[in-house]
């Protein structure tokens, strides 16, 4: 991968990561700040609990998502971004552009996902 190449991908991380930074310290207030609203009956509560939860997901995803726009970086940083951990091969750059921070290539990410070791 040429260095122009990189840098676009390196800028597309930092720009994702700041995202997801913003949207994790969002979600997370949010999920907090339910059910602390004062005096609820329970249906109010069961309520609650069932949106912090979903809430309370979408903060997993994120947060799975920044730990690997991370590592991505990192393999910028050690000049092996854009080659699957697996198998080496380099990663389709097609796929690169919609998921700068793939681990894997597509061959391997639905193989891995088939046996169920991986998420995203
Ligand atoms: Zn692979």
């Amino acid at each position: 991968m040429d260095k122009a190449t990189k840098e676009h991908f390196r800028e597309k991380l930092l720009a994702m990561k700041k995202e997801l930074i913003e949207a994790l310290n969002n979600k997370y207030n949010e999920a907090l700040e339910l059910g602390s609203d004062g005096i609820q009956d329970t249906a109010d509560e069961a309520y609650n609990l069932y949106n912090k939860n979903i809430m309370l997901g979408r903060v997993e995803t994120d947060a799975l998502k920044l730990r690997l726009v991370d590592q991505a970086l990192q393999r910028i940083e050690n000049d092996t971004y854009g080659v699957c951990i697996e198998c080496e091969e380099e990663i389709n750059p097609r796929r690169l552009e919609y998921v700068p921070f793939a681990r894997y290539c597509t061959e391997c990410k639905s193989e891995l996902e088939k046996k169920g070791l991986i998420k995203m």
